[in-house]
């Protein structure tokens, strides 16, 4: 692989090392969007399987409902994320993160609700509960700073910090502490978790 700028190399909205596969569903962000918000999820299709184009096929609208019972859940959901990033660190980007992607769903985070609005959503192929992988987190790092370059984020959540009770993802098997030790970025930057009574490192 070619070295890659700290800062990343952009076309717009679309990073030029994520692998492209545009998704259909997204939308124009409120007239003067603060983009200061990473919003974390987890997904794998079905549940617990990984490697399939399952997810790929879900946000592209092309996902056959009838190929597993699961898919009966989510039927006819329209859904998106800017980026994923799979077990082996192949980051694929759907959705121009300069544009409204559909992720957050009901959400609400730093006093400011629809998140969609105003964060970039970055899916993490996985289960809820489950570890991730060493070259998840190394592209995730990457990708934070590459996103920090191009948007004032200065706040990381996961999906269930922005809608609590309503989503568990990516859950506790996300080292959050991690994240933050890769970045180096401000514990304030993320969950409460880290500026609780154990921080890192302490
Ligand atoms: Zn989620």
């Amino acid at each position: 692989m070619l070295p890659e700028s700290p800062a990343g190399s952009w076309t717009g909205g679309w990073l030029a090392t994520a692998r492209h596969c545009p998704s259909p569903n997204h939308g124009p962000r409120p007239e003067g969007a603060q983009i200061d918000l990473i919003v974390l999820h987890s997904i794998s299709l079905p549940p617990g399987v990984y490697g399939g184009p399952e997810v790929e096929q879900l946000f592209t609208n092309t996902l056959d409902w009838d190929a597993h019972p699961y898919f009966g859940q989510i039927r006819g959901m329209e859904v998106s994320a800017h980026f994923f990033i799979r077990r082996d660190g192949e980051l694929v980007q759907f959705v121009d993160a300069d544009a409204r992607a559909w992720h957050a769903g009901a959400s609400c985070w730093r006093g400011r609700g629809n998140c969609n609005d105003d964060s970039i959503g970055i899916e993490l192929e996985g289960l809820e509960g489950e570890p991730f992988e060493a070259a998840q987190y190394a592209t995730l790092s990457q990708l934070c700073r590459q996103l920090q370059a191009r948007y004032p984020v200065i706040h990381v959540a996961g999906h269930e910090h922005i809608a609590p009770g309503r989503k568990q993802d990516p859950g506790p098997g996300f080292e959050w502490a991690r994240l933050q030790h890769d970045l180096g970025w401000s514990p304030a930057f993320f969950p409460e978790t880290l500026t609780g009574a154990n921080p890192p490192g302490a």
